[in-house]
């Protein structure tokens, strides 16, 4: 049995791996199909603190995994179909029908960002397509930008966008904004960008050097078109990894994991939370770094409290 399992390797789960294996609680960290998380579908990164020069995201997640095992983390690669959360020890259910044991579990799964779906889409992804404004934005000065969606993500990342870009253009599937007023109209406000609404997004053109087009069809005229630009961000929301948890743990109407205010201590005593899969407000790698340490933090204090059970009753 493990004292710990932690699922996800992000920097949030990374972190708390390194924090556990520090704390010689030798975590078992599970690696699921996208290792490093979103990072890894980053280039650079230029705000994590300690990298004057930015750093590549991928580098960055190796450079934390290697960090986790120099003090005795331990890797699995998996995935976590099913998870039964109602007595301790905790059993995780890999695919294949091993079961794993553990006394604390620490979630960091991640939120996956939703994409359009559409033809040359995944393929330029780095290449102007991205689904992180606050990542990626800097990349894009001076050039002209399409932000994808109709919700408060689309209307915040086109108003940030407007910092670095010489246009963007607002592309939204319907007439109508799902956006709450106060975000549309602070978009509405902002004179660098362009409102081409009712027009769903059919695919991504681009050339050797990436992005230089969107195919959209106007659902007014049903015809199709061609919008010009270098960049493509798509912001139609994020969906949080929390599926194999088949509802044991209290979420959000969003489906983002619960966490008690200022702790990752979720409804169930011993489950910890940490990264974007609790975080649907800032979403970067260093508060997920951060709340990992958290989950780590409070796990060791968990297991301290409880060295007196008798786990091999249960076993
Ligand atoms: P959202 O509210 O679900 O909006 C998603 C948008 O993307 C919708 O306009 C939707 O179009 C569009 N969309 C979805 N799938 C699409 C597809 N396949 N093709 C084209 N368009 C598609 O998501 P969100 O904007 O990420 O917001 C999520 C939650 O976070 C919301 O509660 C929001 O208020 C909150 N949030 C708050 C803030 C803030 O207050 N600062 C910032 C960001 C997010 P339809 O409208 O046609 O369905």
């Amino acid at each position: 049995m493990h004292k710990c399992i932690v699922i996800g390797t992000g920097p949030a789960g990374l972190t708390a791996a390194i924090y556990l294996a520090r704390a010689n609680l030798s975590p078992l960290v599970i690696e699921g199909p996208e290792p490093g998380g979103q990072l890894t579908t980053t280039t650079e990164v230029e705000n994590f603190p300690g990298f004057p020069e930015g750093i590549m995201g991928p580098e960055l997640m190796a450079n934390m995994r290697k960090q986790a095992e120099r003090f005795g983390a331990e890797f699995r690669t998996g995935w976590i179909n099913e998870a039964d959360l109602t007595k301790r020890p905790f059993t995780l259910s890999l695919e294949g029908g091993e079961q794993l044991r553990a006394e604390t579990i620490i979630i960091s799964t991640g939120a996956s960002a939703k994409y359009l779906g559409i033809p040359g889409e995944r393929d330029n992804v780095g290449r102007g397509v991205s689904t992180c404004a606050t990542c990626d934005g800097f990349f894009f000065r001076g050039k002209k930008i399409i932000v994808a969606g109709g919700g408060d993500s689309a209307m915040e990342e086109a108003n940030f966008l407007t910092r670095f870009a010489s246009e963007v253009t607002l592309v939204h599937r319907r007439d109508e904004m799902r956006a709450s007023k106060i975000m549309q109209d602070r978009a509405r406000e902002n004179g660098k960008i362009v409102w081409n609404l009712n027009r769903t997004p059919l695919e991504v053109l681009a050339g050797d050097n990436g992005v230089t087009g969107l195919k959209v069809r106007n659902n007014a005229t049903g015809e199709e078109e061609v919008i010009d630009t270098q960049g493509l961000f798509v912001a139609i929301g994020h969906t949080p990894n929390t599926k194999f948890l088949g509802g044991q743990i209290d979420t959000d109407e969003h489906g983002y994991i619960q966490v008690k205010p200022g702790t990752s201590e979720t409804n169930v005593p011993g489950v910890f939370a940490c990264g974007d899969v609790q975080d649907n407000k800032y979403r970067q790698a260093i508060t997920a770094a951060g709340s990992g340490c958290m989950a780590a933090l409070d796990c060791e204090r968990f297991l301290e409290h409880s060295a007196t059970h008798d786990w091999s009753q249960t076993l």
